[in-house]
């Protein structure tokens, strides 16, 4: 670029000389400045940081990793390190997936595969992301050059192309089962796949696609008005496939796309996209890097501020023969499961009673008595300056609460059906 723009200043100034109308003099010089502010614009441009070779929990300003490797200092993730080893499939850049797929890249994910067949435009700037400059390039290009800048340590792979086509759908498939990037892997060549579409003929695609690999997948979903939706873990034959509850439009065999209505416009916000797409990877690197507790479905209702949850088990009636197949397997697998869980507590058990005593006390260290300490330790927590509070309830009132919560579980859930209800109506309504 910056050599095009040098060449083209010798060209402006050959055309100078050799111009025998003065008039032109003035036009000239005009064209020469303004190839002068873009030469010096290109050299103003961003320098892209090199790739890191290993991931440094050294505290420096100029360490990319050192607050992602805190997480492991501090507790929280026992080897973060490893979310290098792992690829994740995003189904869809949009509102979601798009931010979905920055957050990744950020969080430094080793290897990252983005479908979207779509092109960006003016009307998707209400959003996050995506720029206006990027106007007319496709999704998928426009994403990998945004998120390469970013973190060029991350894998892209990008596909053009519509997964709800025949063709699509095969390229699609090979390249979920594609080894390339960690050949000793089992399974298939990614660990997770992440649905960030937004209707219902894609999603069933993805479903039959995992359902087929048995390959664990998250969904996603915003509604048509904007002010809800929800993320779910689909673990075949474990839990429910996208088949097994089926959608009012799917169930009843009627063409969605027969259901669009001419010159209604969904709603979009950048603030429930926004919210979604980080419910979404904050569940899947707990799901990769194994911390926390993974939500089976977790919703978002933005006007109460209300996140109800649920589980939902596979329908044995599923029309899905593949999730039947899952079903099947994960059923011989239970004695085995039962039993693989049990010696993890014996084990766990056996840890716990073989902490060793120390008969010999060399410095005559002695311990206090441990109902002194809890008495001596509660009054300094419990007594605050007058007029402050607790933010957070104490240890034993959270554990109160929660088991008020499981007594009343069972009535909540049919508040959550209902939630769970309203919520496919709307997006129904796509
Ligand atoms: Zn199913």
């Amino acid at each position: 670029m910056e050599a095009e723009l040098k060449e083209i200043l010798s060209d402006v100034d050959a055309l100078k000389r050799s111009s025998i109308d003065p008039s032109l003099h003035n036009s000239i010089d005009q064209l020469r400045l303004r190839v002068e502010h873009l030469a010096s614009l290109a050299e103003s441009a961003p320098v892209q940081r090199s790739k890191v070779k290993d991931m440094s929990a050294e505290v420096i300003d100029s360490n990319p990793y050192s607050r992602l490797m805190a997480l492991q200092r501090m507790g929280i993730v026992a080897n973060y390190e490893r979310i290098r080893e792992f690829s994740v499939a995003i189904v869809g850049i949009g509102g979601v997936g798009s931010v979905a797929a920055e957050m990744l890249t950020r969080c430094g994910i080793g290897r990252l595969l983005l479908y979207d067949y779509d092109t960006v435009e003016l009307a998707n700037m209400n959003r996050l992301f995506f720029r206006p400059e990027q106007v007319g390039m496709t999704k998928t290009d426009a994403a990998v050059q945004t998120l390469s800048d970013i973190n060029p340590d991350v894998v892209l792979e990008s596909y053009t192309m519509n997964v709800t086509t025949v063709e699509g759908f095969d390229t699609f498939m090979s390249s979920l089962k594609k080894k390339t990037f960690r050949s000793h892997k089992e399974g298939c060549g990614v660990d997770l796949v992440l649905s960030c579409v937004d209707n219902y003929e894609a999603r069933m695609v993805v479903n039959q696609a995992c359902n087929e690999l048995n390959q664990t997948w998250m969904e996603s979903g915003v509604s048509e008005d904007a002010v809800s939706g929800h993320i779910q873990l689909l673990i075949p034959g474990e839990t429910a496939c996208f088949a097994c509850v089926p959608p009012l439009v799917v169930a009843s065999g009627v063409d969605e796309r027969t259901l669009k209505r001419e010159g209604v416009c969904a709603a979009s916000l950048p603030t429930t996209m926004g919210v979604v797409a980080g419910l979404l990877v904050q569940n899947t690197l707990k799901y990769l890097l194994q911390f926390g507790q993974v939500s089976r479905y977790l919703g978002y209702n933005a006007l109460k501020d209300y996140f109800p949850t649920m589980e939902m088990k596979p329908n044995t009636q599923c029309s899905n023969n593949a999730c039947l197949e899952r079903q099947a397997e994960y059923m011989l697998a239970k004695p085995a499961r039962d039993a693989a869980a049990k010696a993890k507590l014996e084990a766990e058990a056996l840890v716990v009673e073989e902490i060793p005593l120390h008969d010999d006390n060399e410095w005559n260290i002695s311990v206090g008595d441990d109902i002194e300490l809890e008495e001596s330790a509660t009054p300094s927590t419990d007594v605050l300056p007058e007029g402050l509070v607790h933010e957070l309830p104490a240890a034993d009132e959270y554990k109160h609460a929660s088991s008020l919560e499981q007594d009343t579980q069972d009535a909540n859930s049919a508040d959550d059906l209902d939630e769970l209800r309203r919520q496919l109506e709307a997006l129904n309504a796509v």
